[in-house]
């Protein structure tokens, strides 16, 4: 039902249906805007080269007749910064992606990309500045360099190769039967999940979007391979401006700023050495994370 499936994950699996549905990945962007397109204000402007300033004031949103999933939510990141979304399940950290993004719009408030608001531009245009690397890759049956190259259609085999090789996905490629030409299975079943998240990194890679949407992995990756991730993403979100939902330590302390959500509000922010001296959420938080991670 409904209130059990995620949000990003239902969007991962609307992609992969699309991508396992239509012969070459060329089509998806053509399907997915002709889709959005009608849904867009008549007068939209396109959202041109943009620096990637983000700015929510006061936004607020409910799915339905729900209570406020979103409350009074605002922020402001500049370009190349990372804002880390913290908070327990259901706080709303998924929503405000999806906000952003505009797979939904507010109730109230307005979100701002460089100025811009977003509800006046066209979908198409917002999130072709923008690059998703989610818990659930958005990989397709087809070859590996196929899945790399969806970041950029008209990538070569060198620029492919290239983005591969700064996602450290290079190697574990070079070790497999056909390498680049190997084939996935829908989902990317058949590489590890570690594996899948570094093909995400070097598709972004090769997109090279301004804004950079990332959802930690949850699930538990060998040591090497998260050494390699946690690297990877370093190196991707240099020069960008990254909203990370946070789930690891190591993101939470690095991002300019830490907003910890509870209920769909802000109910602290700031940044680590600054939440800590509070001793509020997130020192609890914080502390127990540590617990874990050491047990
Ligand atoms: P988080 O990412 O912090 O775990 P979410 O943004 O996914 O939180 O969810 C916030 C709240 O909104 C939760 O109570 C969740 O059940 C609800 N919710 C999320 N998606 C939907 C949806 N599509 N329809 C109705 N309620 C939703």
């Amino acid at each position: 039902s409904r209130q059990f499936t995620r949000p990003l994950n239902d969007l991962a699996n609307q992609f992969n249906t699309l991508l396992s549905a239509v012969a070459g990945a060329e089509r998806v962007f053509e399907i997915l805007d002709e889709e959005t397109e009608e849904r867009d204000e008549i007068d939209a402007e396109e959202l041109k080269d943009v620096e990637g300033h983000i700015s929510f004031q006061s936004v607020s949103f409910s799915y339905g007749k729900s209570e406020n999933t979103v409350r009074n939510v605002s922020f402001r990141v500049s370009t190349g910064e990372t804002i880390a979304l913290v908070g327990p399940t259901g706080a709303g950290k998924t929503t405000l992606i999806q906000l952003l993004s505009r797979f939904y719009d507010p109730d109230n408030g307005s979100i701002l990309v460089d100025g811009h608001d977003i509800q006046h531009v066209t979908r198409s245009s917002l999130r072709r500045h923008m690059g998703f690397v989610l818990q659930d890759s958005f990989l397709f049956q087809g070859t590996i360099i196929e899945n790399i190259r969806y970041g950029r259609l008209d990538a070569t085999d060198e620029e492919v190769m290239n983005a591969a090789k700064q996602a450290n996905a290079h190697s574990f490629i070079m070790k497999l039967p056909n390498q680049y030409n190997t084939q996935l299975l829908q989902n990317g079943s058949g590489i590890s999940q570690g594996q899948r998240q570094l093909l995400s990194i070097a598709r972004a890679i090769l997109a090279d979007p301004i804004i950079l949407i990332l959802d930690e992995a949850t699930s538990s990756i060998d040591t090497i391979t998260e050494v390699k991730i946690q690297e990877a993403l370093q190196q991707l979100m240099k020069g960008r401006t990254s909203i990370v939902i946070a789930h690891r330590l190591n993101t939470i302390q690095k991002a300019n700023q830490i907003l910890v959500l509870k209920d769909g509000a802000i109910i602290e922010k700031g940044s680590h050495s600054s939440l800590l001296l509070e001793k509020g959420f997130y020192y609890g938080l914080y502390n127990r994370q540590l617990e874990d991670t050491a047990n």
